[in-house]
């Protein structure tokens, strides 16, 4: 439609997970407004400060807009020619010894030309998204209880819940427009019982009815204090339990799928977990533990859990995932609207792509896993190429990759090119000292970097590469609830910054003419090649030619086939360009229409369960219909305070900025509420060390030191010896402090909790 001269389309926000729709409206060739859409089940014409903001992100001063070589310690331009035959010469020097780097960012068409290029192409699972940082840990949870990732539940569950369990969750930042559906509906004077368990107050504290601060890791404690009550007092739902649960420990600390227990082996594991020694544990008193206990016990309630970083980045984050879920199926607070264990995403693709597609070093697109071979022969059939392409080893996860990529490879460093995408790595890996800047002083290791702006990244590249984004390409992303969101194309990139789809496409056209057996397909095709209606190929890797028919699409239909090997299944790509987002499985109905799932697992919703059944957990690991209940003991924090470093460092976002600070910082209002980054520190803290609010102090760790400003107690009100540092701000980099020690079985780091120094500058 259009208003005056403004021509107005859909798309979903570019920042957060939650998915919110967005009105953009352009004029001669500008975004010149954006606008809550009313028609967006999400957001129902809500927007948080970033998402109102959101068409400024394409308009900071310092776009990259030409391919740059570093020569002589200085990047120069060069033509997208010679970019990307220097891509493709890399590769093939040693194509083993190449990586990917994405990020759930990546459009789905994105995210899927990389991983077919490295897998199906390159015979190379080295492809990593930064999602291995953020909810690779919800991941091992999901698939670790119910056989396959992603929650069960959506955000409908929202709008019934009785009581909302935020744990380590400050959803009223990080999720605001979620967090303002449970706010809404009090103020239409429905009641909803919001409990924050957390280490630090938050701004989502400030709503809750109760706010109950845990020690680092007390959360282990006082899940297992839960289901101890549960159990003790008689309290369980014994009909869910017994039609669809079994009992899983795992004795390794370190197995995805453990040993099977009885369910009195499982009640006697958790009989130390006395709401005392829970309250030992966690610093939650006994009598918080018991009315935890006791809410979960009722089940006239409602219940929804969510979480987010505060679950995933840990050092036994599996674990954690799955004692919520655990506690969610043994009261049977699940299945129901309102009952669910959800866990929210940061990136507004990390489900869509980084999980769907499975641009993880481990799995294949359709949530299936390299190291199976029948997934890898559906696979290898899918993209029409000889059995055997695909490597059956799983290939480097995030940690491992940079490892590999800044060790001297004499001593082991068998990553030798990385062409990150849509990311920022110099600033968002944890221990940047050992896992990014250590490159500058390895000659041998070419960095490639595809991105919009200049970042800490970019700083240390070799190569950089301009992108196009958000409504400068055709795209489709996928949100926390299994949505999956379509937009068009609305402005052109500017200079010469080109989709990053289409400089894969680019990449492996280049390798095809190079002579690489692994770009042909079996019939000795180019593996990207694409019809137009005519049926004629169309020459996409040619910059001219790569509208000439919608790439999105087509990559969209041929990674669609996947979607269906695992009950994903995706609408043809027609069904959301007239949709605000469908929630899969979208399944086709008898009069052609397709369907969509909200509340999987439970039959009145979800096509795939047995008629009669109730509830049914399709892909169980146990194969017997049944959910897993797992005990996982409470285990301490990686590194704790002591003499010499006597403070809880803990590391996160802000509402104003997203993430990195990329885009937000550049947006003159976002930059100006939040303009640099602080040390939060409690009041008696900064007292005894003679600080003063605003004071420059150095934090320190056994990683690196940082030099910064104090906000005493600031808006998070850490609690006494605790500190906060937000990490968007590129000068002031924190996760040179934090911890590389990962959860053993999701790889994904712990940016939660170390031991810190504070001393006043
Ligand atoms: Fe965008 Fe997230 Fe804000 Fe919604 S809540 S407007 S998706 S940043």
């Amino acid at each position: 439609s259009e208003t005056g001269a403004i021509k107005w389309d859909k798309a979903p926000c570019r920042f957060c997970g939650t998915g919110c729709h967005v009105r953009v409206g352009v004029k001669e060739g500008r975004v010149v407004a954006i606008e809550g859409d009313q028609l967006a089940e999400v957001n129902k014409g809500l927007l948080c400060v970033k998402g109102y903001h959101v068409g400024l992100a394409l308009y900071g001063k310092d776009r990259l807009t030409r391919p740059m070589l570093r020569k002589g310690g200085k990047l120069e331009p060069i033509s997208w020619e010679e970019a990307i035959e220097v891509v493709a010469q890399r590769i093939m020097t040693s194509p083993e010894k190449f990586a990917i780097y994405g990020s759930g960012q990546w459009t789905i068409p994105e995210g899927y030309a990389a991983n077919k290029l490295m897998k199906a192409g390159l015979s190379n699972n080295h492809i990593e998204p930064n999602a291995r940082l953020c909810m690779a840990s919800a991941v091992t949870g999901f698939l670790s209880v119910y056989g396959v990732d992603e929650p069960a539940g959506a955000y409908d569950d929202l709008d019934k819940c009785d009581v909302l369990i935020l744990w380590g969750n400050n959803m009223a930042e990080m999720h605001p427009v979620l967090f303002s559906r449970v706010i809404d509906r009090r103020a239409r004077g429905e009641k909803v019982t919001i409990i924050d368990l957390g280490t630090r107050r938050t701004r989502s504290s400030e709503f809750a009815d109760h706010y109950w601060e845990f020690k680092p890791n007390g959360d282990l404690a006082i899940a297992n204090g839960i289901a101890h009550l549960l159990l003790k007092n008689g309290t369980y739902d014994k009909e869910f339990v017994e039609r669809h649960c079994a009992f899983r420990q795992d004795k390794t600390a370190a197995a995805l799928h453990g040993e099977s227990m009885t369910f009195e082996d499982y009640k006697a594991t958790l009989a130390p977990f006395t709401p005392e020694h829970v309250a030992q544990l966690s610093g939650v008193p006994a009598e918080k533990i018991q009315m935890l206990a006791d809410l979960f016990g009722n089940r006239d309630l409602r219940i929804t859990s969510t979480w987010c970083m505060g679950f995933n980045q840990h050092n036994r984050a599996t674990d954690i995932n799955r004692l919520c879920h655990s506690i969610h199926l043994l009261s049977g607070h699940f299945g129901k609207p309102g009952d669910a264990p959800t866990s929210l995403t940061g990136q507004p693709s990390a489900c869509g792509t980084a999980r769907e597609v499975g641009t993880m070093c481990h799995f294949l697109p359709g949530g299936r896993l390299v190291e199976n071979a029948e997934h890898r022969a559906d696979a290898e059939n899918l993209w029409n190429v000889p059995a055997g392409r695909i490597k059956p080893k799983m290939g480097y996860h995030t940690v491992l990759l940079w490892e590999k990529f800044c060790t001297p490879t004499d001593k082991g460093g068998d990553i030798s090119t990385v062409w990150v995408q849509v990311t920022n790595p110099g600033q968002s890996l944890p221990n940047l000292h050992k896992l990014f800047q250590a490159k500058k002083d390895l000659e041998d290791k070419f960095l490639i970097v595809s991105d919009v702006y200049p970042t800490a990244t970019t700083e240390l590249a070799d190569l950089v590469l301009p992108s196009a984004m958000w409504v400068e390409k055709n795209g489709i992303y996928g949100n926390s609830e299994r949505r999956t969101q379509q937009w068009f194309k609305m402005v052109n990139p500017p200079g010469e910054a080109r989709d990053d789809a289409w400089q894969n496409i680019a990449v492996a056209r280049k390798l095809f003419e190079l002579g690489h057996a692994g770009m042909k397909d079996k019939e000795g095709k180019f593996l990207f090649t694409f019809k137009d209606e005519a049926g004629k190929d169309v020459p996409a890797w040619e910059w001219p030619h790569y509208h000439d028919l919608n790439v999105d699409k087509a990559l969209f239909e041929e990674y669609r086939a996947f979607s269906r090997l695992k009950h994903k299944d995706l609408a043809p790509y027609d069904e959301y360009v007239k949709a605000r987002g469908l929630r899969w499985p979208v399944v086709q109905q008898p009069d052609g229409s397709w369907r969509e799932t909200r509340f999987r697992f439970a039959e009145f919703d979800d096509p795939y369960v047995k008629k009669g059944a109730g509830i049914q957990f399709y892909h169980s690991t146990t194969k017997d219909d049944r959910a897993q209940v797992w005990f996982a003991p409470y285990t301490p924090p990686a590194e704790a305070p002591d003499a010499a470093f006597p403070f809880w460092l803990c590391t996160g976002r802000v509402l104003e900025h997203w993430h990195t600070g990329t885009m937000t910082m550049r947006i003159p209002q976002l930059h100006g509420a939040v303009p640099f980054a602080y040390v939060e520190m409690h009041a008696a803290d900064a007292e005894e060390r003679n600080i003063s609010n605003g004071d420059s102090v150095v934090v320190k760790t056994r990683r690196g030191e940082l030099r910064l400003p104090v906000w005493v107690n600031g808006r998070s009100q850490p609690p006494r010896g605790n500190l906060f540092i937000p990490f968007f701000d590129e000068r002031l980099l924190c996760n040179l402090l934090t911890l590389d020690v990962t959860c053993p079985i999701s790889k994904e780091p712990d940016y939660k909790k170390c031991a810190a120094a504070v001393v006043k500058a």
